[in-house]
């Protein structure tokens, strides 16, 4: 195959999901592809393109047909990439008003569909979010949008909730170690939520204090053992979940946990926002705290 899924940085479960959902002709309509470096991300989302573009009648995307060899050289015109302007430091609304919502009305030229690919969409401000959230609570016929961004989490949980997220397998290994670690202190940091002293909340922050991206993963990581203590709850079935989460699911309300949800929703964009390090570490201890007891 000229395009094979067994050339791009992901996990074997979803290289299963999407041949499946390739071949179903079920490719969802829009797609945030994140965790993998922004070059890798794009691959994928060509292939992606390719996938939901492609006139071959077998398997998709052949690499062959006139779509798919359009694709790959970055000439077709119903594929349209959008990326903030060069030089500026916000993927802003103007792009989406004055580029993005114009293109994705305007009928394909030579294939069945079009295809919207955002880069970087980390650096979409709120009102561009916003703004793009409108075309995609209407969008129109047949445009797919495939969103590439360093974590999903980095969008509005609005944008998120309307989208398929991919996530990649980092190409840098000790992106992989990276994640472990944010794993294990997040269920530290979520068991020290529930302890009555600040001490081991504290300690295990200490750790933090100096990485971004380290608190980035972690903030990512504790918002999925929420999350996990939510199901938990709704479903009353707690195997194959850590400990952490089962207590959560034990010992905080259900409206306390989606609050806390919520906090780190707002964390990730502060992170964005370049706040100091150490005040949003100690301001996340404190907020977290707060909607643990409700
Ligand atoms: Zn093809």
């Amino acid at each position: 195959m000229i395009m094979d899924i067994n050339d791009y940085l992901i996990s074997d479960k979803l290289k299963t999901e999407l041949t499946r959902v390739i071949a179903a002709g079920r490719l969802p309509h829009a797609i945030i592809i994140d965790n993998a470096d922004e070059s890798e991300r794009m691959r994928l989302a060509v292939f992606l393109a390719a996938a939901s573009l492609c006139e071959n009648q077998g398997e998709k995307p052949c690499g062959l047909c006139r779509h798919c060899r359009k694709i790959m050289s970055g000439i077709h015109p119903d594929v349209n990439v959008f990326e903030r302007e060069s030089g500026k430091k916000e993927f802003s609304v103007k792009i989406v008003r004055g580029s993005i919502t114009p293109a994705v009305y305007v009928k394909p030229n030579e294939a069945d569909g079009r295809v919207c690919i955002l880069k970087e969409t980390q650096f979409m401000n709120s009102s561009a979010q916003n703004a793009f959230l409108k075309i995609l609570e209407e969008p129109p016929n047949g445009v797919r949008f495939i969103l590439l961004c360093d974590h999903a989490l980095n969008m509005l949980e609005t944008i998120r909730s309307r989208s398929t997220v991919y996530s990649m397998i980092s190409s840098d290994s000790s992106d992989e170690e990276k994640t472990k670690e944010a794993s294990d202190l997040a269920q530290k940091l979520a068991m020290s939520l529930m302890s009555h002293t600040e001490y081991d909340f504290m300690a295990a922050t200490g750790v933090l204090e100096k990485d971004r991206e380290l608190i980035s993963l972690t903030v990512c990581e504790l918002q999925k053992i929420f999350r996990n203590a939510v199901f938990i709850k709704n479903s009353k079935t707690d195997s194959s979940f850590s400990e952490a989460e089962r207590m959560l699911a034990e010992k905080v309300s259900l409206s306390n946990l989606l609050r806390m949800i919520k906090n780190t929703d707002e964390f990730n964009s502060l992170l964005n926002k370049n706040a100091n390090l150490n005040l949003l570490i100690t301001r996340i201890c404190s907020v977290l705290r707060q909607s643990v007891r409700g």
